[in-house]
């Protein structure tokens, strides 16, 4: 006589409209923190530089670069060092200067002078990887575009969309594009920063006071005795990079 197997619970996935619907609730605006006056060569311009550095230095840097280099025609016709002076407390200046004239080099000769709106088109301007192209098909160009950052990947994993150590930028993109209905996908993904830097921390999450927790859709560290999220209630360790 066989022995009958114990069927293991399978924890359910929170429902998305419930978790945005929440976070709409606390960040009403969700909107880039990027500062680029609803201009897109000037959000691609700054998408670059924040690269490693902070949105509030990117733009105080952003209002010298822009007022030299108002758009991609000027940008393309600078000289790289005296980009780099102004770029320079942004780090990664060398680089970031070389990418910043190039694409606009491009944008002006192969686009015309207008950023363009397709994935494969955005990912051959130098520097521009599947971040920057997705804020821009997002926040510019109204298309389904899922950011995944840090605050966007290690959130969704806590919630339970994929596992809580998967950090593939690529895979949990695709994931949540098949679960955030296209037209929220960006204000979904800003509303992710928002709610990172202030309740679901990378290092103490908030959990006992996290409104996600209160409405039962996120069991994340629901075995930390603080509910600090120190412990995944399967045992899995809570850490992040
Ligand atoms: S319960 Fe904790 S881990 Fe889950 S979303 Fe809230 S703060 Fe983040």
């Amino acid at each position: 006589m066989g022995v009958k197997k114990k069927t293991e619970a399978v924890p359910e996935l929170p429902d998305v409209r419930i978790v945005h619907g929440i976070l709409k609730e606390r960040y009403p605006d969700a909107l880039c923190s990027l500062e680029y006056g609803g201009d897109p060569w000037r959000l691609l311009i700054a998408a670059r530089l924040s690269a490693q550095c902070t949105d509030e230095r990117v733009n105080i840097v952003s209002v010298p670069l822009f007022r030299k280099y108002p758009d991609a025609h000027a940008m393309a016709e600078a000289e790289q060092g005296e980009v780099e002076e102004i770029i320079r407390p942004c780090g990664l200046f060398h680089t970031k200067a070389a990418s910043c004239i190039a694409m606009s080099q491009i944008i002006v000769h192969e686009y015309g002078g207008r950023v363009p709106d397709e994935m494969d088109a955005l990912l051959g301007l130098p520097g521009v990887g599947r971040k920057i192209a997705n804020l821009i098909l997002g926040d510019v160009y109204g298309k389904p575009g899922i950011v995944a950052d840090t605050h966007c990947i290690r959130i969704n994993g806590r919630f339970g969309f994929y596992p809580v150590d998967l950090k593939d930028p690529y895979k949990v993109e695709k994931i949540l594009s098949g679960i955030v209905p296209g037209a929220e996908q960006a204000a979904y993904c800003h509303r992710m920063v928002l709610f990172g830097r202030d309740v679901c921390t990378a290092r103490a999450p908030k959990c006992a006071s996290c409104p996600i927790r209160a409405a039962g859709a996120c069991r994340y560290g629901e075995s930390s005795p603080a509910g600090t999220g120190g412990t995944r209630a399967d045992g899995r360790d809570g850490g992040e990079p």
